[in-house]
């Protein structure tokens, strides 16, 4: 695990979106920023889960969040140039994205995959975020125009750097966000954005214990535990790192 200390101001004043912001990964991510000072965008679908991390965030006295409810599999592009356009009016810049939420499908042998799961998969993985990306861009840009800096952080997986067997739609998507991040981190050079993704590895979520049923979940990293590498990668410490693979969780 990355040793670092996260000052608790590292993200005073800024705006930052996380996806998937009700269960797991991203309820942790989230939480985690507001408590560093940062005005957190809950972006996810089940809303009752983004009010509870809401209320959680609010009774502890940090920056009050915004929520975003939104359906990654059947937001369209309209959907969200008006989400960036509220975002724009309302808060004026957009420090960081952590782009988190995922969906794990059916692990199968190839010859079994879906076509639908596939494309749901495909949907929910890569193209919301291509189409999340597109839209949020300008103002991404334009903060760190202003302000010196901004993050855009991707979500892999083991299995989205080396293939591996049964994995199908999942692992693929997966190396379609690695290559999203790279082709990003190379046109946003010298604007001020970094890009980078990061492999959480097995951490107790919902999602682990689907695709690992029998494992037990007490010997795993919480999403917690994670947490300094996404500060890190947040917040201004890591300025000038981009288009880089980080793995929270070294062997
Ligand atoms: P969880 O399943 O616990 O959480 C996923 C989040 O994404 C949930 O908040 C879920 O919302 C949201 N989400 C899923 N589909 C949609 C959708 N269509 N629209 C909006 N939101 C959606 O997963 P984890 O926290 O485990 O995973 C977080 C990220 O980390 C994922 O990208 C995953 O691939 C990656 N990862 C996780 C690993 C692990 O071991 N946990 C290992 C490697 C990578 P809702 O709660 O409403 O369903």
């Amino acid at each position: 695990m990355l040793d670092y200390q996260a000052p608790a101001t590292l993200l005073n004043n800024k705006v930052i979106l996380v996806t998937g912001a009700g269960d797991g990964i991203g309820r942790e991510a989230a939480l985690t920023f507001a408590a560093h000072g940062a005005t957190v965008i809950l972006l996810g679908r089940t809303v009752a889960k983004l009010e509870a991390v809401y209320d959680q965030i609010e009774a502890a006295g940090h920056p009050l969040p915004a929520i975003a409810p939104v359906d990654l599999k059947g937001a369209t592009a309209s959907h969200y140039r008006g989400m960036a356009e509220t975002f724009a009016e309302q808060f004026g810049r957009l420090d960081g994205v952590l782009f988190n939420a995922g969906l794990l499908g059916t692990l199968s042998p190839f010859e079994h995959i879906q076509e639908k799961e596939w494309d749901e998969v495909m949907q929910v993985n890569v193209k919301s975020e291509f189409l999340l990306t597109q839209a949020l861009l300008p103002l991404v840009r334009q903060t760190a125009k202003q302000h010196g800096e901004a993050s855009l952080l991707y979500t892999s997986s083991s299995v989205g750097r080396k293939g591996r067997a049964y994995w199908g739609s999942y692992a693929i998507s997966k190396f379609a966000v690695e290559g999203m991040m790279e082709v990003l981190a190379d046109e946003l050079e010298n604007t001020g954005v970094r890009v980078n993704s990061i492999n959480p590895g097995g951490t107790r979520t919902k999602m682990r214990a689907s695709a690992f049923p029998a494992e037990d979940a007490m010997a795993l990293k919480t999403p917690a535990d994670l947490m300094p590498l996404y500060l890190y990668l947040m917040g201004a410490d890591s300025q000038g790192k981009t288009g880089q693979t980080f793995v929270a969780q070294p062997k």
